[in-house]
């Protein structure tokens, strides 16, 4: 009999698979097996903070799977990945089986080579019952207090809105932002660029080394500048050295394959997750900048090969990390001789930024000299500011040889001496305005969550990506901006619940699931001292009246329909204004005081021959045709077909044929045989969704709800239900 080694991916086991002999046996448990109940609270046994697991759907036969196959063997390892979420998987994989008196240790390696494997396979060890609690922590910490703090949303807001622990600090640093943007006033400013040419007749540009505000003086010295005879007053040369950069952590892997390729978190983080999978990379969740000893030899070879000897120089890089225990390896190559890797474009770009920061890392400083020139009028009546021009050449590049892009260009100057005469060909002053801050980029905030001590490289990704389902915050370019809906639901955090959403409490729960982790702080304890006073809070809140408004407008503008003034209102579409005396009068106007855009003829449906009109409703923009059929028996009265433009598509750019297709919502794909209920393919509030005896699922890519068939539907809905609170969400349509 062999051994079984359990590992939480089918793509990690294949390549350990490859690795180990016959006597292994390698299975996935394909991520986590047991999961906190869904839909309520009870989940947690509030005595204690005891989660009630369950077998997550579609799990238990991979759990019957490994129970057979564990019988087959005489022992199990566990070799899940090597943080948190990996003990706990591990643990609950412990948990669902019955091993017996099966020998079941933990296996932790960082890197899936062979040798690391082999090495990790030598020190097996119990599961590590701290780890896996900190992870428990987290899970039910984050349950709770993301169903006390949507609940009270919910009755003090808006209907399924939601809130969460580390989610919603990160949408206040974006809504914070936004009101700095708001309340930034410009201010005016002259840049003066003068162009000048040597003896040589070569150009040299230079820049005013003061920015006037003021008109006047930008005149004076643009007049001063063409009046009097430029001369060069000083060169200075001084050599500068650039050191690398240390190797990555989860965080700044993330940032620099935004900058550079433009890879939002997430994308980065699954190009790295397959790297790691396929044994090229380290595992990439980690916040460590630290090398194995045997990585900086291997390293110091390829650089010695490929830059001569000369450009090696090894280095540690300190970590800031807090948990010695946890911080293994930052992300590197698991060999570094291997130049490229990778599956597929993504992968292969990433891989040689990977192996690009990590080689230099430990190589010589470059070394740079910069030019800086100095030039003014000698005969000016009243003085003026100096005239500045830079310049930069690599002497020596160092660990840039392996790093290029991160050289930037030489700026060559031409050759001058203090004192030469300078021949002016124009001078001309540029009036600009200061700018406000600008928005976070997803990189950005990564980098402002780290500083800030919130989150951990195995979250930064996760809560943006939260932010966007929930569409709090929405891409513009590359900069995130708080939606109406997001900036709503943070300023009610911000009044009611400052203290749950500050940096500094959020900092603080990272560090003491940190202790958990180390042992140093108790599971029960850490939590029921958050707990019973956050709980005592919420409860306060209970009083509070419902925001049924967010404030009165502006009151120079009134009902367009009764004069009555008008309030702040939230709707699907952002705020909006709406008349005080709602229901009694449905007056609207934009949020800036505007007409809603009216009604649009788009044209004459081919099937039902009449009118398709483009309207605008609570929910943001529809089209709407009355069909041939008609309702009620006195009244005759047509039915409406209705269908909502989906969000890619600008309402005004709306085309007749586009109207028919969106006016083929709701299809009706056909009856469930078992039910003999209908199934209906339609788009609502939340996406393209197929509905069958009030059970809804999303129709995701490469699905299409406008040509989805009753095959496919049936199978969609034989799947376990997998996003939680769809049909609630549903529900309140
Ligand atoms: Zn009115």
């Amino acid at each position: 009999m062999g051994k079984l080694l359990i590992v939480e991916s089918p793509a990690k086991a294949k390549t350990i698979g490859k690795y180990l002999g016959p006597d292994y046996t390698v299975v996935a448990s394909v991520g986590h097996v047991r999961d906190l109940p869904k839909s309520n609270k009870k989940a947690i046994d509030m005595e204690g903070f005891v989660p009630h697991y369950e077998v997550s759907a579609g799990k238990e036969k991979v759990l019957a799977e490994i129970s057979s196959l564990a019988k087959k063997s005489d022992e199990v390892l566990l070799a899940t990945d090597p943080d948190r979420e990996g003990e706990a998987i591990a643990w609950h994989v412990a948990q669902a089986v019955n091993f017996g008196k099966k020998p079941v240790r933990r296996v932790v390696f960082h890197e899936i080579t062979k040798d690391a494997i082999l090495e990790a396979l030598q020190h097996p060890r119990d599961i590590d019952q701290n780890l896996r609690r900190a992870q428990e922590a987290r899970r039910v910490l984050d349950r709770l207090v993301g169903y006390d703090l949507s609940g009270i949303i919910w009755k003090k807001v808006r209907y399924g809105l939601s809130a969460g622990r580390v989610q919603s600090p990160a949408l206040r640093i974006l809504v914070e932002r936004e009101r700095e943007i708001k309340a930034f006033k410009p201010e005016r400013y002259f840049t003066i660029a003068v162009q000048t040419e040597t003896s040589k007749k070569v150009p040299l540009p230079l820049m005013c080394t003061e920015e006037p505000k003021e008109q006047k003086e930008a005149d004076r010295i643009v007049e001063s500048g063409k009046k009097g005879s430029w001369i060069v007053k000083s060169v200075e040369e001084s050599e500068a050295k650039r050191a690398p950069r240390a190797p990555f952590t989860t965080s700044t892997l993330q940032q620099a394959a935004s900058t550079r390729l433009g890879f939002s978190p997430s994308r980065t983080m699954r190009a790295a997750q397959k790297l790691y999978e396929a044994g090229y990379i380290t595992y990439m969740r980690t916040d460590s900048t630290n090398l194995s000893k045997q990585a900086v030899t291997q390293i110091a070879v390829v650089i010695e090969k490929t830059y001569g000897k000369e450009a090696v120089l090894t280095r540690t890089y300190a970590t800031k990390s807090k948990n010695a225990q946890e911080a293994h390896e930052a992300v590197r190559p698991t060999d570094a001789s291997k130049l490229k890797a990778g599956h597929d474009d993504d992968q292969k770009k990433l891989y040689e930024l990977i192996w690009a920061r990590a080689v230099s890392s430990q190589m010589a400083d470059a070394r740079i000299m910069r030019t800086k020139i100095l030039a003014n009028v000698s005969d000016a009546k009243a003085p003026i500011p100096d005239f500045q021009a830079n310049g930069s050449r690599t002497l020596c590049k160092g660990w840039l040889e392996a790093d290029p892009e991160a050289r930037g260009e030489d700026v060559e100057l031409p050759k001058i001496a203090q004192g030469d005469p300078l021949t002016l060909i124009d001078i001309t002053a540029t009036e600009k305005f200061t700018e406000p801050p600008s928005r976070y980029s997803e990189a950005g905030l990564v980098k402002e969550l780290e500083a800030r001590g919130i989150g951990r490289p195995s979250t930064y990704a996760s809560i943006i990506k939260t932010l966007e389902d929930r569409e709090y915050v929405t891409k513009e370019g590359r900069s995130l901006k708080p939606t109406d809906t997001g900036e709503v639901v943070s300023t009610f955090l911000e009044d009611n619940f400052n203290q749950y959403i500050s940096d500094g409490f959020t900092a603080e729960m990272e560090d003491k699931l940190d202790s958990i982790a180390n042992g140093e702080m108790a599971y029960e304890k850490t939590l029921s001292d958050f707990y019973k006073p956050f709980i005592k809070e919420v409860k306060a809140k209970e009083k509070l009246e419902k925001a049924t408004t967010l404030g009165d407008a502006d009151p120079s503008i009134t009902c367009p329909k009764c004069g009555s003034p008008m309030v702040v209102k939230l709707g699907r579409g952002g705020k909006f204004l709406s008349c005080s005396r709602y229901p009694d009068c449905d007056g609207a106007l934009t949020i800036d005081g505007k007409e809603l855009p009216k009604d649009k003829v788009i044209g004459i449906h081919p099937q039902y021959n009449q009118e398709i009109t483009l309207k605008t409703g609570k929910y943001g923009p529809y089209v709407e045709v009355p069909t041939g059929e008609t309702t009620g028996k006195k009244v005759k009265k047509p039915v409406l077909r209705r269908a909502s433009v989906p969000k890619e598509v600008k309402p005004e750019e709306v085309t007749l044929a586009q109207a028919v297709h969106f006016l083929s919502l709701p299809r009706q794909l056909g009856m469930h045989p078992e039910t003999g209920k209908t199934i209906t393919a339609n788009i609502g509030r939340f996406g393209p969704y197929i509905v069958h005896d009030a059970d809804f699922r999303s129709v995701k890519a490469p699905d299409d709800v406008y040509t989805i068939e009753l095959a496919r539907a049936l199978e969609i809905l034989k799947e376990p239900k997998k996003k939680r609170g769809f049909a609630r969400k549903k529900k309140a349509e």
